[in-house]
């Protein structure tokens, strides 16, 4: 598509599979001098140069201050650093952040080629956000590419996705995503990467953080439900991230279903023999409710009310249909 690049291309797909890595690689190779045959940067021009060290005057990344928080490479007194953030770096992309890349726009490029801009993810943009880059798609300076990414397509105004050229990227197959994480170092790369999907980079975050004890916290309710022990769950799990828990109360049921249907678990295989129990004494009509109220869940888990409640209410409506 070199030739004739849209204007601005969309890339979403699950979670965790890698899609902010490839739109900025993809990013590097529009910008090289010398990209290879097969479309890759070669790594070694200038403008690789400069991309690699994030100072390329063609080129801006746009994303929520909340991920630029790893501290740079090579870089040392991280203790400094973060003991000046007192306040928590916000998780939108704002509307400043966009308004920035007018100016950027509106300079010619150093290098005669082309201007890329990275942004992601897209469901960060805030109402305001999205607006003022909607501005900015509707009339696009010439020779300016966009490649946003997402996963969750249904959270962009339609407006946006309607000027955007759009493009699934899949879950990576079992078995690559599964040597990938071996060489990353991962002990049990099989278990991590069935507990998080199969998303590859889901399940090196989670094997790096080096503790199940939040889900497993939330799987042992859900094997031996009960009011109080919802409740006591619902506290202990209240600072997880929502849209985690109803993942892996999802997985959780998925395996349940699948084990009465067909006796085979994907996710948890650790939990043989508490899905086996469940499985046995919750018919399939009852685990089918449940399984519907976690998907409508699931769209509201990032605005709750109340994370507290939205908890509570989760693991209680379980217990009513499973115990
Ligand atoms: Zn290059």
């Amino acid at each position: 598509m070199r030739a004739r690049l849209p204007h601005a291309l969309l890339f979403h797909g699950p979670e965790g599979i890698g899609k902010a890595e490839f739109i900025e690689q993809f990013a590097q190779s529009l910008l090289c001098e010398r990209p290879a045959a097969d479309g890759h940067a070669c790594g070694s021009c200038a403008s690789c140069g400069w991309f690699v060290q994030q100072s390329h005057p063609d080129y801006r990344r746009v994303r929520p201050e909340a991920l630029e928080d790893e501290p740079a490479e090579g870089e040392d007194g991280e203790g400094e650093k973060k003991a000046k953030s007192s306040k928590t770096p916000s998780k939108d992309i704002r509307i400043e952040q966009v308004r920035a890349l007018t100016d950027f726009m509106n300079i010619s490029t150093h290098r005669q080629g082309l201007r890329v801009v990275v942004l992601y993810p897209a469901e960060a943009l805030n109402t305001a956000s999205a607006n003022a880059l909607l501005k900015t798609l509707e009339e696009p300076p010439p020779g300016t590419v966009f490649l946003l990414s997402t996963h969750s397509l249904d959270r962009l105004l339609p407006t946006i996705l309607s000027r955007c050229r759009k493009f699934a990227l899949p879950m990576p197959d079992h078995a690559a995503a599964l040597s990938w994480l071996q060489q990353q170092g991962v002990n049990e790369a099989e278990g991590w990467l069935r507990e998080q999907g199969g998303a590859p980079l889901l399940a090196l975050a989670a094997a790096e953080s080096g503790s199940r004890e939040d889900m497993d916290t939330l799987l042992k309710l859900l094997a031996r439900p009960s009011v109080e022990t919802a409740l006591k769950t619902a506290e202990r799990l209240a600072k997880v991230p929502l849209s985690a828990l109803v993942s892996w109360q999802q997985r959780w049921l998925y395996d349940v279903l699948a084990f009465q249907l067909t006796g085979a678990i994907r996710y948890y295989p650790r939990y043989r023999s508490e899905v086996e129990q469940v499985a046995a004494r919750v018919p399939s009509a009852q685990l089918l409710q449940v399984i519907k109220n976690a998907n409508a869940r699931k769209a509201v888990a990032e605005h709750p009310l109340s994370p507290k409640l939205f908890i509570e209410e989760m693991l209680l409506d379980y217990t009513a249909c499973c115990s």
